[in-house]
């Protein structure tokens, strides 16, 4: 038995043959040191719902729920993981729902509809983690359903969602996730405490939504993002050419010169704001 009366996870995943898929971005963490710690950067999950993605088996799912979740609500693409996730369940009578899907088909909000505090945890598939990352700072309803997220992520990836300006990471990531939300990385984590080990290193941010939030169109700041980085090493007279360059830059009070790296979030939505009102174009 382990700390929290279950098997150790080697064990169950030895009993359901789950053999790690690449395909899926299955590297699993066992080190319970590691898994706690993810729970724990989350906060106090005494009153909060979490919805966790691939929770594989089990192993963060069961740290959220021994670090006290009130609720746990995994969604898991591989059906082989189902059963593991079933002992957790029953071990945890009411506090654990299973839902056997497709992140990238799910509609969270849906799911997390009625619950108090929303916090979205998760070890994540790397292959889908951007996508789903952006999914969940966007769209118009702000602020979102959910209070904060605890998301593992490559480092590379961590870095640019965290990244300031003048940061090599800074880019559109840095400049999306930073208009609503801030974010900080938590820890990092080597390859090897995963199972099977990455060919990257990993680490974990903690992102929570602005408390004034930077009003703007979503689809206005990605143009104005997109043209700029696009050409990152360009000064933004040339880059946003197509936006109103130089009046553009002077309306906004920003140097024709400076290139997009240098930029602040606020200044970002300062231009997009003006594109949007339709000052020069
Ligand atoms: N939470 C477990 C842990 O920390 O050991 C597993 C994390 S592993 C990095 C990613 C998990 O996401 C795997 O269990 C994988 O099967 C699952 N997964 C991959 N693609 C998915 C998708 N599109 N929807 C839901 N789960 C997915």
């Amino acid at each position: 038995m382990s700390y929290d009366g279950l098997p150790p996870l080697k064990d169950v995943v030895d009993r359901f043959e789950l053999r790690a898929k690449k395909s899926l971005g299955q590297n699993f963490l066992f080190d319970l040191n590691i898994t706690n710690k993810i729970a724990r950067a989350a906060g106090d999950l005494t009153q909060s719902t979490v919805i966790e993605v691939g929770p594989g088996p089990g192993g963060l799912t069961r740290a959220l729920l021994a670090n006290g979740a009130k609720r746990v609500i995994a969604v898991e693409r591989d059906g082989r993981c189902l059963p593991a996730l079933a002992e957790v369940a029953a071990h945890y009578p009411e506090r654990l729902e299973v839902i056997s899907g497709d992140a990238l088909a799910t509609d969270f909000a849906a799911l997390a509809a009625g619950a108090a505090d929303v916090r979205i945890v998760a070890n994540l598939p790397y292959n889908i983690g951007t996508e789903l990352l952006i999914r969940w700072l966007t769209g118009p309803k702000w602020p979102p359903y959910w209070n904060s997220m605890t998301l593992m992520f490559q480092k590379e990836v961590a870095q640019r969602i965290v990244a300031k300006p003048g940061d090599n990471a800074y880019g559109r990531l840095g400049v999306l996730a930073g208009w609503r939300c801030k974010s900080d990385i938590v820890f990092d984590l080597p390859p090897q405490a995963f199972s099977p080990p990455p060919k990257v290193n990993s680490a974990v941010v903690h992102i929570e939504p602005r408390e004034a939030p930077l009003a703007t169109d979503e689809r206005v700041l990605s143009r104005v993002t997109e043209a700029a980085f696009g050409q990152r090493r360009k000064m933004l007279r040339q880059s946003l050419k197509s936006l109103g360059g130089e009046a553009l830059l002077a309306q906004a009070g920003i140097e024709a010169t400076r290139r997009a790296e240098t930029l602040s979030v606020e200044e970002f939505v300062d231009l997009s704001r003006l594109v949007q009102a339709g000052v020069t174009i």
